[in-house]
């Protein structure tokens, strides 16, 4: 027989959101390479570690390939017919017995954006609930909540493009060299071309080690360190007058405010000291073009909004956004479509497009499409559905690609919550933590294996294309979503990616010039493209901001303290984050080669703290919270302060999400994954 031909397949990564464009080169169902694009609109021909080689999981002798259905206590290989009558009739009497509120949804940045589009309309029109979440409630809902309050909209304020162009990089709370490589090997060639630096994180990652200046402060007291930036701003006339005059409102609050946070204060409160409060104002302060890019190290707190909206304070106050004279402020979003799963709905307060539901005229445009009434009430939040389903209030809950059991804080809790649940589903790839406590488990293609588009970090719609069939009986969670409602005699409408697309553009302005024709035209467009024959916008608010008066927003909003502090009991504190050669729980690029660059979770702890617990590198160690404990293995490491820790979370046996509180962001319910009080012993 002839061997089969080689087959090229233009798609976008599945790891991180930067969104590489990939060609993905197959023979038959085998994955012979994954080259770069060297037309990718963001890599421009690179990618990193993950993008390039983490595709071995794709033929894992562990791939789930057949539903599963639990009897008698053990999943048991069912027909899809089985499985999908049996969420039929789970969801039918959850409504029967506690109205459309006992059903509740997550989904994930693992979902297409035409996946995350028809579960939120299956929730809301075939349902009747909006009880429908996503995996950005545990990274950048502050992100959302606080740049939506401060410019109007739910993104980035600028294109990578335009940062690229920056003569001044504020690098916050994110580790881009480890994290999103091909970002963070982009910020450094800038650096090396003559941009300054000012590196703002606890440990002294890659970035740092290039900085200007590097701030440490203490986990937690972000938005006291952002507040002495703010106060040198003004102090020394480094604010932008005549913007701030014309296109923001709120200086009188914020410049009182500002009077509390003068640089020995901020000093004593972070432990940065006041001269470098000072040298980083000045570098931000007196750039010509100015650019904020940050991470889950402004989100993952207890005021996590606030963090945001204090960071975007400085960009208002230059005048470095909207302008031309700046680049605003860009978080880095760590999943490849977690800003699209926001996008499309998948929230339990917000419509396709960041519409509100407690707005009439919002819910009537999509009640006349849908042609379905749509529910009023917000849903519930991931946090809340896990509360709802210990207290007995919620029967049914269907999670869609998101390892629940591995990612979320305080996990002991967490899989309560699943246990007590009458019925719980979940769509995966493998028999993930959260899939082995499931009662129905629905076997899920992988990013590899599906068609429609993802948005990556900034506000890039880009085609995801199958370079090869899913395996076995599995199924792409468009059609799985289909199923379920197919088993339920409704009609969801939509029939394929491409029109689950064309519906969202045209209920949602901000995606009415986008479809999967265009996009495959000319590779990707930005949002908001309100129209078909123009260009997307890269970089927003030229004319005016999207808030309701057109002005940017300074909020005067005072620093609070963490919900966890070290005392003599838990006398050191955990930061989590990301490793460079695997991704989130770790389920795809665990069993990938990748493995063998990184083959375990590490506790980095400061050599003098090592040495107080009689710990020597490649020690194994206890690590004990109020919540949790974790066994890790030792590694002594001066990125990390005297009096902290830091882990990653790649290797769910490990338990590191044991020790994590549910304390969330005060306004979004973002949980607190960048303050934990642990204690050390030997293990
Ligand atoms: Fe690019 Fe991120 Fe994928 Fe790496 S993981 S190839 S940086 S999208």
């Amino acid at each position: 027989a002839r061997p089969a031909e080689l087959a090229r397949t233009r798609t976008t990564c599945g790891y991180c959101g930067v969104g590489c464009a990939l060609d993905v080169l197959t023979r038959g169902e085998e994955v012979v390479a994954v080259v770069p694009a060297h037309d990718g609109p963001v890599n421009r021909g690179h990618a990193c570690v993950k993008g390039r080689f983490a595709h071995g999981f794709r033929t894992s002798p562990e791939r789930l390939t057949r539903p599963l259905l639990r009897r008698g206590g053990v999943l048991e290989p069912v027909t899809w017919a089985e499985a999908l009558g049996h969420v039929a009739r789970g969801i039918r009497s959850a409504v029967a017995a506690g109205g459309p509120d006992a059903v509740a949804a997550i989904s994930s940045a693992r979902a297409t954006n035409e996946e995350n589009y028809l579960l939120q309309k299956f929730l809301r029109t075939v349902v009747g609930t909006n009880n429908v979440d996503n995996c950005s409630r545990l990274c950048h809902a502050p992100s959302a909540a606080g740049l939506t309050a401060a410019f109007g909209l739910s993104g980035g304020t600028d294109s990578f493009d335009d940062v690229e162009r920056a003569d001044c990089l504020l690098v916050v709370g994110a580790n881009p060299v480890e994290a999103h490589p091909v970002v963070g090997a982009r910020l450094l060639q800038r650096v090396l071309r003559g941009a300054r630096l000012v590196v703002a994180d606890p440990r002294a990652i890659g970035l740092a080690h290039h900085a200007d200046v590097h701030l440490r402060p203490r986990p937690g007291t972000n938005v006291a360190l952002f507040h002495g930036l703010a106060h040198v701003l003004l102090a020394e006339g480094l604010a932008d007058g005549e913007f701030l005059r014309r296109r923001a409102t709120g200086l009188p609050e914020l410049a009182a405010l500002l009077t509390d946070y003068p640089p020995d204060r901020v000093a004593a409160i972070t432990g940065v000291p006041a001269g470098d409060v000072v040298a980083a104002a000045r570098l931000y302060g007196q750039a010509g073009r100015p650019a904020i890019v940050y991470g889950l190290g402004v989100t993952e707190h207890l005021h996590g909004t606030d963090g945001v909206r204090a960071l975007a304070n400085l960009a208002i106050l230059r005048g470095a956004v909207g302008t031309g004279r700046g680049f605003g402020v860009n978080p880095l979003r760590g999943q490849n479509n977690v800003q699209g799963a926001s996008d499309m709905g998948a929230l339990p307060d917000l419509l396709p497009g960041y519409q509100r539901v407690t707005d009439r005229a919002a819910r009537e445009r999509a009640a006349r499409l849908w042609r379905a009434e749509i529910p009023a009430e917000p849903g519930l939040r991931i946090p809340q559905m896990f509360a709802a389903a210990r207290a007995g209030d919620l029967r049914v809950l269907w999670i869609v690609g998101e390892d629940v059991c591995a990612t979320d804080p305080d996990t002991t809790r967490v899989a309560e919550a699943l246990e007590t649940c009458p019925l719980v589903v979940c769509n995966e790839v493998f028999l993930s933590e959260t899939a082995r406590r499931a009662d129905v488990v629905l076997p899920a293609a992988s990013w590899l294996e599906k068609d429609g588009t993802f948005v990556n970090f900034d506000r890039r719609f880009q085609r995801v294309r199958p370079a090869l069939d899913p395996p076995g009986r599995a199924r792409a969670d468009f059609a799985i979503i289909h199923g379920v409602a197919d088993a339920l005699g409704a009609a969801l409408g939509c029939p394929t990616p491409a029109a689950a697309l064309a519906e969202c553009a045209a209920l949602v302005p901000l995606f009415a010039g986008i479809s999967h024709e265009r996009l495959d035209r000319e590779g990707a467009v930005c949002w908001p493209a309100p129209h078909r024959d123009r260009p997307g916008e890269a970089r927003l608010y030229r004319e005016r901001f999207a808030t309701p008066d057109g002005l940017a927003h300074l909020a005067a909003c005072p620093y609070l303290p963490p919900g966890e502090s070290p005392d003599d009991h838990y006398p050191l504190v955990m930061v989590t984050g990301r490793r460079w050669a695997h991704y989130n729980s770790g389920s795809m690029t665990r069993r990938t080669r990748n493995l063998r660059l990184d083959a375990d979770d590490r506790l980095d702890l400061h050599p003098d703290d090592a040495a107080r617990h009689g710990l020597l590198d490649g020690d194994p160690v206890i690590v004990e919270s109020r919540h949790g404990r974790a066994r890790l293995t030792a590694r002594t490491s001066r990125e990390v302060a005297p009096g902290q820790v830091f882990c990653a979370f790649h290797f769910p046996a490990s338990g590191v999400n044991t020790l994590t509180s549910d304390l969330g962001d005060t306004v979004t319910s973002c949980p607190e994954y960048k303050v934990t009080a642990v204690r050390l012993r030997s293990a």
